[in-house]
């Protein structure tokens, strides 16, 4: 008892001792695997966080533009996410129920079904899944496949859907690998409408057209090589791709050739869902439905929460398909459904739609004087900032070769002017906006006055050589 009381006023006395976190850092780098990931471009020993406020152990104060990959919808310790957790444990409830029913779950549900497109809200199941965005995409293809009696698979270039692909074809499990199809290499890889580096050498309109129209012949030529289709599986905004916005056309192309061949479209929304890219899910934009989504990120209000949800016709599975130990977080369905309100209470779907239009509108004005900024683009407050050659040869659409360099620079520069922004994309060349939909005006201008700074030391130092 004595060791875990004393827990607070280690912190406390941490965040009194500066140095602290050079030995934390020092320790994780001894300690921690070699596939950690932030931590290595972000050395920041977090101790205390509000909203959009970190504070390192250094006593350093960072606007957070991460928002743990998308995951903080409302920002860090939001007072009605920290009011839901208090009163989870306040009131003595189990934190641990596996898939039981609780009233905690039931409201999370209802919270939930309230934010679907009317269609899967009304005639709708959901599957809550082990807690990683991963595992929902899994249990999302796994479901397809168990529906359909199909085992191939329909992704797109660019596409990232978490980290687990082979962990069920690993398990030693051979009924459920075989009813699930595991057997993968099954994989068709669509060309995802990537405008600034368009596939076709077209861009635009035309360029999202011609994507589309190889999705649909390629799945009616008998001799294309695709095997029968489980499922489609695409982002509406890829993420990790280097923050690339699907048109809206091209989604309903996607859904009018998948639904015109019998094959799910399950549309992965685990980072662009809750209200992140201007409407509650980004399909709604487009007015596509899905067959399945997958959710997670921001649905859990800062804590680890994932699930499906899915048309109940393709509910074939058997008792007990996709199970898991941890798909009962308390916390995290309280923290979740305090979210999904407070966002919708709130209309921050529109706050980021119109502030992202804002924000973009700034950083197209900064590419006009930079050259190094070939592109800027998102939906709503996922907005990407493509890094690239100034001077080299622009291809025939104007653009340049990525600057992976130059793009890691910028984003030190930026964490030295306290300001935390991820890179994703082709190359790691795109500087990623993530903030939470509660940024303040006056946020947003200084993560532009951060980032604009940083952009110039970058370049400076770059023209001493590479980094
Ligand atoms: N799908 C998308 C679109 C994602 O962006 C991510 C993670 O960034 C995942 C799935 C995987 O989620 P997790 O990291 O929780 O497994």
């Amino acid at each position: 008892m004595a060791a875990l009381s004393s827990v607070p006023g280690q912190l406390a006395a941490l965040t009194d001792d500066f140095t602290a976190g050079e030995g934390i850092l020092r320790r994780q780098a001894q300690r921690e695997s070699a596939a950690r990931t932030y931590a290595r471009s972000l050395p920041v020993v977090p101790v205390r966080a509000r909203g959009m406020t970190v504070e390192g152990a250094d006593g350093r104060r960072y606007l957070d533009c991460l928002s743990g990959a998308g995951a903080l919808a409302l920002g860090h310790n939001h007072p009605v996410v920290l009011e839901a957790i208090r009163s989870v444990l306040d009131s003595g409830a189990p934190l641990q129920v596996l898939d039981l029913a609780t009233p905690v779950k039931d409201a999370f549900t209802t919270a939930l079904f309230e934010t679907l497109p009317a269609e899967l809200a009304e005639h709708g199941r959901i599957q809550f899944c082990g807690p990683t965005g991963a595992d929902a995409v899994e249990a999302a293809v796994k479901l397809a496949r168990i529906a359909t009696g199909h085992g191939g698979l329909l992704t797109f270039s660019g596409a990232y859907h978490g980290m687990t692909a082979g962990a069920l074809a690993a398990t030693g499990d051979v009924v459920a690998r075989s009813s699930a199809g595991a057997q993968d290499g099954r994989i068709t890889r669509l060309p995802y409408p990537y405008d600034y580096r368009c596939p076709f050498g077209v861009g635009g309109d035309r360029g999202a057209e011609l994507s589309a129209r190889w999705a649909g012949q390629l799945l009616d030529d008998p001799k294309g090589g695709v095997p029968p289709s489980a499922a489609m599986l695409l982002e509406a905004v890829q993420g990790e791709g280097g923050v690339i916005p699907a048109p809206d056309a091209w989604l309903r192309r996607m859904r009018e050739i998948t639904a015109a061949r019998g094959i799910p479209l399950i549309v992965d929304e685990v980072q662009t869902g809750v209200g992140r890219t201007g409407t509650f899910w980004a399909v709604e934009r487009s007015g596509i439905v899905p067959d399945v989504m997958v959710l997670s990120k921001a649905i859990g209000g800062s804590l680890p929460l994932a699930v499906t949800v899915y048309r109940e016709d393709l509910d074939a599975w058997r008792p007990g398909a996709h199970a898991g130990t941890f798909r009962g977080n308390q916390l995290a369905m309280a923290a979740g459904a305090a979210t999904l309100r407070f966002v919708r209470q709130h209309a921050l779907d529109e706050r980021a739609e119109t502030l992202g239009n804002r924000l973009m509108g700034r950083l197209r004005g900064l590419a006009a004087h930079h050259a190094c900024i070939g592109d800027v683009r998102g939906r709503g407050l996922m907005i990407g900032v493509e890094l690239v050659d100034a001077v080299a040869e622009p291809d025939e659409l104007g653009a340049r070769p990525n600057a992976p360099h130059l793009a890691a620079r910028i984003q030190q520069e930026a964490l030295r002017r306290g300001l935390i922004v991820e890179l994703g994309g082709r190359h790691g060349s795109v500087v990623r906006l993530l903030p939470p939909l509660t940024i303040t005006d006056e946020q947003a201008e200084a993560v532009l006055d951060r980032l604009a700074s940083a952009i110039e030391a970058a370049q400076a130092a770059g023209r001493g050589g590479p980094a």
